[in-house]
C-alpha cells in the first residue's frame, strides 16, 4: 500500500520536513496515515478543519536536562522528555522509556501510537509517553533513585493525575515508579493517582504488572478463533524476556499453549520443553532483576534449552509469533525466516515491532497480523482502571481487574475487525485499529473546536 489520497499525502510531506531524521515516527505516522485513507475519503470535513496536521503535531514537547551524582561521585548528564502528544479524549497517559537509544524520534513514535491504543480503549485516556536515555542496567539502586528523583524534579510541574499520567515501559518498572512517585509526593504535597504501575500497598492496581502480556494473549485467542482455532496445544515463539513476555508466557501457559523461545540483546534461548509455568517462568523474573540485559543464563540454569548467541528466533518453526522485545525487531529478513518457517499468525506485543515493509510482506504472504497498538493496549487499559481506583479511594481486587481486561480486549479486537470491514480491508486489524482508534479521536477534536 501507499498514500495517494492528496490531502494525506500533503499531511505527510510536511511530516516529514518537519520532524527530518525521526525516522520512526515517520514509520508511525506513515503506517496510520496510510489506512486512514477511505476515511478522510468520506469525510472532508476533517481537511476543512485541519484535523490531521493538527493530529501528527503533538500539543506539547518538554525536553530537560537531568543532573545526577553516581556512586563514584561523578556527575551525570541526561536528557528527559515529555510529549503530550493529544488531550482530545482524556488527560495524556502513556509511559516513560528509560533506554540508551532514547531520543525524540522515539518518544514521539511512542507518543503518536499511544493516542490511538488508547482511545481503543474505550477509556477516557489521551495519548503521551516520555523518557530518558539513561540507562538503568547496571546501575545501583541508589543511582537509580537519584536519577528518578533529579528527573522528577523537573517534571512534576507538567504532569498531575488529571493532566498527565505516566507510567513504565522499557526500563522503567516497580522500582524506578516507586521513586519517581515519592519524589512528585515529596514536591507537591499531594497524595494523587499521578503514575501508574505503582506498588500494590500504595495505590497500584492488583493485576496491573501482568495486564500487558495478559491482554496480548487474550487478543491472539479471538485472532486465531476468527479461523477456527485454540490456543491450547499451540506452539509460540515469544521474544524479549521482561514484563511483558513474561506476562504473556504466564497467560500462554495458563491456556495450554507451549512457549519455546525467549530472547534478549545476547540472543535466543530454544527451549524444547517450553516455558513452563513455576520455576521458569519466574526465572524470568530473576534475568530481569539481575540488571545485565541478557538471556544466556538460562540454558545454564535449564540444560535442555540452548542458546543462540548473536541471533533472533523469527526462523523457529512455530504456530504463532509474539515479539516482546521492542520496536523494529522484525525487518524484512526476519519476516522471510518467519513465512519460510511456516508462521500463519503474528501478534505485536512490543510497540512497532514490525516495519511497514515487513508488515506489507507478511500480509502478502498470507500471515494474519494483530498490531501492537491494539495487541498490547491491556497495559494502558489497566493503568486507567488504576486512575479510576486512586481517585474513587478505593481498592479493586485482581478477579474485578482480570474481568475487565478479558472484556477490554475482546471489545479492541472486534472493533478493529468491523472497522476494517466497514472500510473494505477485510479482516485487516492493521488497518482496523488504525481506524476504530481514529474515529473517536476525529469525532471528540471536530467537537472541541480549533485547539
Ligand atoms: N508503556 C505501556 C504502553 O506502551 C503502558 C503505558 C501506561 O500504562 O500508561 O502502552
Amino acid at each position: 500500500m501507499s498514500i495517494k489520497n492528496a490531502y494525506l499525502q500533503r499531511v505527510y510531506e510536511s511530516v516529514e520536513k518537519r520532524n527530518a531524521g525521526e525516522k520512526e515516527f515517520l514509520q508511525a505516522v506513515y503506517e496510520v496515515l496510510e489506512s486512514l485513507e477511505p476515511v478522510i475519503e468520506q469525510h472532508p470535513e476533517y481537511e476543512a478543519a485541519g484535523l490531521l496536521e493538527r493530529l501528527v503535531e503533538p500539543e506539547r514537547v518538554i525536553t530537560f536536562r537531568v543532573p545526577w551524582v553516581d556512586d563514584n561521585g561523578k556527575v551525570q548528564v541526561n536528557r528527559g522528555y515529555r510529549v503530550q502528544f493529544n488531550s482530545a479524549i482524556g488527560p495524556y497517559k502513556g509511559g516513560l522509556r528509560f533506554a540508551p537509544n532514547v531520543y525524540m524520534g522515539i518518544i514521539k513514535f511512542l507518543g503518536f501510537e499511544q493516542i490511538f491504543k488508547n482511545s481503543l480503549t474505550g477509556l477516557p485516556i489521551g495519548g503521551g509517553k516520555g523518557g530518558s536515555d539513561f540507562d538503568p542496567n547496571g546501575k545501583s539502586d541508589a543511582e537509580v533513585m537519584r536519577f528518578c528523583q533529579s528527573f522528577m524534579t523537573e517534571l512534576y510541574r507538567h504532569i498531575g493525575a488529571n493532566t498527565d499520567v505516566p507510567a513504565g515501559d522499557l526500563g522503567v518498572g516497580a522500582r524506578e515508579i516507586g521513586y519517581l512517585f515519592g519524589q512528585y509526593k515529596r514536591l507537591k504535597d499531594v497524595y494523587e493517582g499521578v503514575l501508574t504501575g505503582k506498588g500494590i500497598p500504595y495505590g497500584g492496581l492488583n493485576g496491573r504488572t501482568e495486564a500487558t502480556g495478559y491482554g496480548i494473549v487474550f487478543f491472539a485467542r479471538e485472532m486465531l478463533k476468527r479461523f477456527g482455532e485454540e490456543l491450547k496445544g499451540k506452539e509460540v515463539v515469544v521474544s524479549g524476556f521482561g514484563n511483558v513476555s513474561w506476562g504473556t508466557v504466564q497467560k500462554l501457559n495458563q491456556l495450554g499453549a507451549k512457549v519455546i523461545t525467549i530472547s534478549g540483546p545476547d540472543g535466543y534461548i530454544y527451549d524444547p520443553d517450553g516455558v513452563t509455568a513455576g520455576e521458569k517462568e519466574d526465572y524470568l523474573l530473576e534475568l530481569r532483576a539481575s540488571g545485565k540485559n541478557i538471556c544466556a543464563p538460562y540454558a545454564e540454569k535449564f540444560p535442555n534449552a540452548k542458546f543462540f548467541p548473536g541471533e533472533k528466533p523469527w526462523g523457529v518453526k512455530a504456530d504463532l509469533y509474539i515479539p516482546c522485545a521492542t520496536q523494529n525487531e522484525i525487518g524484512m529478513e526476519e519476516a522471510k525466516a518467519m513465512v519460510a518457517a511456516g508462521c500463519k499468525f503474528l501478534c505485536e506485543g512490543s510497540n512497532m515491532p514490525t516495519t511497514n515493509e515487513a508488515v506489507a510482506f507478511l500480509r502478502d504472504n498470507g500471515v494474519v497480523i494483530g498490531p501492537a497498538k491494539a495487541a498490547n493496549a491491556g497495559g494502558v487499559a489497566c493503568s486507567c482502571i488504576e486512575m479510576g481506583q486512586n481517585a474513587g479511594h478505593t481498592v479493586f481486587a485482581p478477579d474485578q481487574v482480570y474481568a475487565q481486561l478479558e472484556s477490554i480486549m475482546v471489545n479492541i479486537h472486534d472493533s478493529a475487525a468491523a472497522a476494517a470491514e466497514k472500510y473494505g480491508f477485510g479482516y485487516n486489524l492493521v488497518a482496523g485499529a488504525n481506524i476504530a482508534g481514529f474515529e473517536k479521536i476525529a469525532s471528540a477534536m471536530m467537537a472541541q473546536g480549533i485547539v
